[in-house]
């Protein structure tokens, strides 16, 4: 029951009334009704503000005015970036009636282009996972395998696009939780540099490492939403004040003469046979394509999950500090004292991979270990940015796999953290380093499971591995 809607379409429809806003917004709703109970991709629905919206886009059709961008389009955000108005829970207990009193600039924006936001989908609580089994409100389902996982952490964003119940998402990405679950769903999904896109609005996880991105049907679809959130924004301070090109009208450039960087790092062990396979089979293509396949090292590649484990989890303990009971959620009953208060509010608040992180965050972040680790993680994370740096010299993109394996089982590394960590080493190299990366569907398993190719950019470079992206994806439905 795939829809098969995309930004284009639903353009064309509404602006020659072959349905309104207000219809396809109850069309998407009937989906939702008929496959979220199984999926469990939506937390909470906002028809109120869609239909309102969508009444608005149809007033616009209706007086012959110019449209919008995303006139009509139905999108879903995830559910750790505000909106005003209509509950943010992060995926966690402790924000279970959190209601925001203003709008993520990102969604902002999407809504003056004239998107109909349908709703927030289920996540990893604070985004801390890559199966989306951390969420508080129970895992999200493969809609390719239902019984398989749809990465994390942003696995409600991609399933919803999967499965036709969002022509297109907001998904954040802080180690591969935009890219991975695209890539095991099936879809295009991207994450721009860092500074591309305000983060105002998004309930931070690892503030260095934190990017919103789109998930979408179509590289042309993820283009028109980046285009669109995209730019400087005075909310957010380390939003970069760069000009945002037209992605979309550069997609048709010529991919010809390019230089595609393939690193022996990413096809080392631990990478499953079958999606080796696939990624050699698009690197092949692309060939054909008149791209020039160059070799290239990133030498420092086997530090960067411990790396990474230690830059997010710091970040994630003070950040998630704020979380104590006064100011917002959940706040323990009974309480004899204020201290033991935040204790029990955030004992009760919190899930397991959580208190991990704060815990990981705490130690390594200490007056006795700082140098020991917060310190030497910084400066092994300069190392990975120089690797990039280095081969970006002599490459315009470079592609990997987006994840070793394709949709595992539900279950299957939920007691196994550190086998779960090791399912990001494709994707966090590209967040330490703040360059733009997207994983688009490649192939599949004997199995009929996704495989997902990545590639990666040069800083604020979205640019030219949206045209690759695009005319790979053109080339192998042809
Ligand atoms: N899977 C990684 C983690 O658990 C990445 C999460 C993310 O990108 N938000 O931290």
């Amino acid at each position: 029951m795939h829809a098969n809607w995309t930004i284009d379409s639903v353009k064309e429809a509404i602006a020659t009334n072959k349905i309104s806003a207000r219809e396809l917004a109850a069309e998407y709703y009937k989906r939702i009704d008929a496959r979220n109970r199984e999926l469990n991709a939506y937390l909470t629905l906002s028809p109120e503000r869609a239909f309102a919206q969508a009444d608005r886009v149809d007033a616009l059709v209706a007086s012959g005015k110019p449209l919008p961008p995303l006139a009509g389009v139905p999108i879903a955000v995830k559910d750790v970036i505000s909106t005003r108005g209509v509950r943010t829970t992060c995926g966690s207990k402790i924000l279970e009636n959190y209601i925001p009193p203003y709008d993520a600039t990102a969604v902002q924006r999407l809504e003056a282009a004239g998107a109909v936001i349908l709703g927030k989908t289920n996540c990893d609580e604070f985004a801390m996972g890559s199966s989306n089994e951390n969420s508080a409100y129970g895992p999200v389902r493969n809609p390719e395998a239902p019984d398989r996982v749809p990465g994390g952490s942003s696995g409600g964003s991609a399933a919803a696009v999967a499965a036709g119940l969002a022509v297109a998402s907001l998904g954040t990405d802080t180690g591969g939780s935009i890219r991975q679950p695209g890539a095991l769903c099936g879809i295009p999904a991207m994450m721009p540099s860092y500074g591309r896109v305000s983060r105002y609005g998004l309930i931070a996880f690892a503030s260095s490492l934190d990017h919103i991105g789109p998930l979408a049907r179509t590289v042309k679809d993820a283009a028109t939403v980046l285009r669109t959130i995209a730019g400087r924004d005075p909310m957010d301070s380390t939003s970069a004040d760069v000009p945002v090109p037209d992605y979309v009208a550069e997609l048709e450039t010529p991919i010809r003469g390019l230089k595609i960087g393939v690193a022996k790092e990413y096809f080392g062990e631990g990478l499953d046979n079958e999606v080796r396979n696939a990624v050699e089979t698009a690197i092949e293509k692309l060939a054909q394509l008149e791209c020039e396949i160059v070799p290239v090292s990133l030498p420092h590649t086997e530090y960067a999950i411990p790396t990474y484990y230690i830059v997010a989890t710091a970040e994630a303990s003070s950040n998630l500090a704020r979380f104590d009971g006064v100011r917002y959620g959940y706040r323990a009953r009974n309480a004899r004292a204020l201290s033991d208060m935040y204790r029990r509010s955030r004992d009760e608040g919190f899930g397991a991979e959580v208190k991990r992180r704060i815990m990981l965050g705490t130690y390594a972040l200490s007056a006795g270990y700082y140098d020991a680790y917060y310190l030497k993680a910084q400066k092994v994370r300069t190392l990975l940015t120089r690797d990039f740096d280095q081969a970006f010299k002599k490459v315009d993109a470079i592609v990997t796999p987006t994840s070793p394996t394709a949709a595992f089982k539900l279950g299957e590394k939920v007691d196994d953290p550190l086998a779960m960590y090791l399912a990001d080493i494709y994707t966090v190299t590209a967040d330490l380093a703040g360059i733009p990366g997207i994983s688009i569907p490649c192939g599949e398993t004997h199995e009929k499971l996704p495989i997902g190719l990545q590639i990666l950019g040069r800083h604020f470079d979205e640019a030219t591995i949206l045209r690759v992206a695009h005319a790979y994806e053109q080339a192998r439905a042809s």
